[in-house]
């Protein structure tokens, strides 16, 4: 049966040379086209096998495939807001406003407090894994998740604003593994603009 795609590589809003010198061209290209399309792949293939099994009326292991899906759907779609929220440093970087920097304010107390939070919760992830500045709908709060892997200490329904990725294989060729090297250059190129624009949406949609 023919391979069907329901999962695609989504293009970079910027070219790949242009996060340097914080992110350079040859770490993007390789994260951009060979790890995210990794993710790509693996969803596109589970997928497929879902579909095959079914028509062929056999069975699959569900707990080791749910695992699978939950890695690689959480590996892709974590990846598409994270190119989302970074973007060359002449126009990103800096410090919030509008409704983010509120609830910056609002739940953290500053902006200081926040960036160091989000920083020692990038920095501290066990092995390979995320940060990621949430919104929880149902107390109206601001939460800063931890994200092992693509997929571990996820919690249900709390939005996503802002992910950062400290993969090695986001780092590595420029930093070596000095993890905190590479987090301390983040904050020179997050699109705030985007993230507001996220909290924003999650607000009016009322969900
Ligand atoms: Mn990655």
């Amino acid at each position: 049966m023919a391979e069907k795609l329901f999962y695609a590589l989504p293009e970079l809003p910027y070219g790949y040379k242009d996060l340097e010198p914080y992110i350079s061209e040859e770490q993007l290209k390789i994260h951009h086209t060979k790890h995210h399309q990794a993710y790509v792949d693996g969803a596109n293939a589970l997928l497929n096998k879902f579909d095959d099994t079914r028509a062929k009326g056999e069975d699959f292991d569900i707990k080791a495939t749910a695992k699978e899906l939950s890695f690689h759907v959480g590996g892709f779609l974590l990846h598409k807001l994270f190119w989302g929220n970074i973007g060359p440093a002449d126009k990103c970087g800096g410090e919030p406003t509008g409704t983010l920097a509120e609830y910056i304010k609002k739940d953290f107390g500053s902006f200081e407090r926040f960036r160091k939070e989000f920083s020692q919760a990038t920095i501290s992830v066990e092995g390979s894994g995320w940060a990621a500045l949430t919104l929880c709908r149902g107390t109206d709060r601001l939460f800063i998740m931890q994200i092992e892997k693509h997929n571990v200490n996820v919690i249900p329904n709390f939005r996503i604003l802002m992910v950062l990725d400290v993969w090695e294989h986001t780092y590595y060729l420029d930093y070596k593994n000095v993890r905190p090297d590479f987090v301390e250059a983040f904050w020179n190129i997050v699109n705030w603009d985007e993230v507001n624009k996220r909290v924003e949406l999650w607000l009016n949609t009322g969900i």
